[in-house]
């Protein structure tokens, strides 16, 4: 556990805020994800204080944070209204910083895919704002915890690509007032090359803005030595790819990369226990997408590589599903709107093409399913479809084995997910080639049981002892040795 009170900082709060339709009062609503369910018993028991956006605007300048219901069991259940802290922010300046900015320019840059992101700077003046007033009510949480613990050193730890600017300022604060903190940056999306990088009009500030923090940590080393490299080209930095260390303004920040996990073991509780939901007859093998519909997941590509194997193997019609389950997102998003048609349309036509009077190919969700649920399809696929087109992790990959309890089934992944890094035992496809795509997926349906489970065994092994657990054990390990001695550059 944490040995310095922690302010953790994101763009959302941990729960979200919405109003009962019939008190009219506010109240927290749940959010389940992984980084939640580790990060908050950690803020929780050491008094530590979350700085987000709480989901609403406010309607006269003041947010008031419930206390949690009686009733609720989830990880943030336990963290009062005092260690919560809400950033009001305007809607018009909300919708700049963070569609405009954060959406529309940052996701698709960070994920390599520069013809999609728009650099606007009226968006990134937005942005910078933003991420100004973050820095203030941090800096007033920092206030708050020196009161509480004046003998620590709090740590804080801000999350993502919305708030990569907000380091220098909360440092500047605490200089001026004379409060030490430790900070740390964690991306949860990949760091892209420089190339890529390169494009952004502001890069120096922004690389800057990022090296405000003490420990910097990425997902994989890939993401790792891209940051460096930026470093070095752009802002001339003195750095060490062999330490990951870059120098910056006199001080030596510490890059290291920490892959984040899943809760292992309740997903492989939860695929014990669910109940088969999915009616597949026996002798059919079902393969399964789970994904957000986002464009950078490569469902397209997909979907196409299924038809192409239905044609190159025609052995498989009538004997596989591909059931997709797609998660709207960004739906008041142009690219996004026209992401479903075209996805809709491709379905239709695959469907129309091939389906007989007892079968369809594909079975499709366009909506989000509880993870209770998903645990269920997970472990009665054959074949777990992960196949994004960049992706700075992906957890569908880990906890697909994780539910893997039964007969074994197969990965398929994508290089381009930071999962594929350590995942080895998975079949690995480039989605962009739609053959060998093709080819992948009737090798996967075709594998035998023998290679099935020793490829399954070794995942499910490496994901049980790397959990999200594991993950945040690793970060706190790296900010407590922050002040070794050997992290110089010679
Ligand atoms: N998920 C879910 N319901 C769904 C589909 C997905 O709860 O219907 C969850 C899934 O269990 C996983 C997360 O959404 O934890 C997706 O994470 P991932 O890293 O794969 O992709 P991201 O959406 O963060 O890009």
């Amino acid at each position: 556990r944490s040995t310095s009170p922690m302010v953790v900082v994101s763009n959302r709060l941990p729960f979200t805020l919405a109003k009962n339709a019939e008190t009219g009062k506010l109240e927290r609503k749940i959010s389940a994800g992984g980084l939640v369910t580790a990060v908050a018993p950690v803020v929780v028991e050491a008094g530590g204080l979350w700085v987000g956006w709480p989901g609403i605007y406010s309607e006269n300048g003041l947010i008031e944070i419930p206390e949690a219901d009686p009733n609720d069991q989830s990880p943030t259940a336990g963290l009062k209204t005092s260690q919560v802290i809400a950033v009001d922010l305007k809607k018009e300046m909300f919708d700049k910083y963070y569609n405009g900015c954060c959406n529309a320019c940052f996701w698709p840059l960070f994920h390599s895919m520069p013809d999609r992101a728009i650099f606007e700077g009226d968006k990134w003046e937005a942005y910078k704002i933003v991420n100004e007033e973050f820095a203030r009510l941090t800096v007033q949480a920092i206030r708050q915890l020196k009161d509480k613990f004046p003998n620590s050193i709090p740590l804080v730890w801000i999350h993502d690509y919305h708030l990569m600017v907000a380091a220098n300022h909360i440092r500047d604060m605490c200089d001026e007032e004379g409060l030490r903190v430790k900070m740390a940056f964690f991306l949860h999306i990949p760091f892209p090359s420089w190339d890529i990088m390169r494009l952004f009009p502001w890069e120096d500030e922004l690389l800057q803005g990022i090296l405000g923090c003490d420990s910097i940590g990425f997902h994989v080393e890939d993401y790792c030595l891209n940051f460096v490299d930026c470093c070095k080209r752009r802002l001339g930095c003195r750095v060490d790819r062999d330490k990951m260390l870059v120098e910056h303004n006199n001080r030596t920040v510490e890059i290291n990369p920490l892959p984040i996990s899943i809760p292992y073991e309740r997903f492989m509780k939860l695929a014990e226990e669910a109940k088969s939901v999915l009616e597949v007859d026996d002798n059919k093998q079902l393969l399964l997408g789970v994904d957000r519909l986002d464009y950078t997941k490569g469902l397209v590509h997909r979907i196409k590589a299924f038809e192409h194997l239905l044609e190159k193997y025609p052995e498989h019609k009538e004997n596989v599903i591909f059931f997709q389950v797609a998660v709207p997102s960004r739906t008041d998003v142009l690219v996004y709107q026209e992401l479903k048609e075209e996805l809709d349309q491709l379905i239709g036509s695959v469907n129309g093409k091939f389906s007989t009077p007892n079968w369809s190919p594909i079975r499709y969700i366009y909506g989000c399913v509880s993870q209770d649920q998903l645990a269920g399809f997970y472990r009665d696929a054959s074949v777990a479809v992960v196949t994004p087109l960049r992706d700075g992790m992906n957890l569908v990959a880990k906890e697909f084995v994780a539910c893997q309890t039964q007969e074994p089934g197969v990965l398929v992944l994508s290089p381009f997910a930071g999962s594929a890094e350590s995942m080895r035992e998975a079949l690995l496809v480039n989605p962009y080639e739609t053959n060998e795509f093709a080819d992948i997926l009737h090798r996967a349906l075709t594998l035998p049981k023998d290679e099935r489970e020793v490829r399954m065994i070794k995942l499910r092994n490496r994901e049980r002892t790397h959990d999200v657990n594991y993950w945040l054990r690793c970060f706190l390990k790296s900010v407590e040795c922050l002040e070794d001695e050997n992290k110089t550059i010679s």
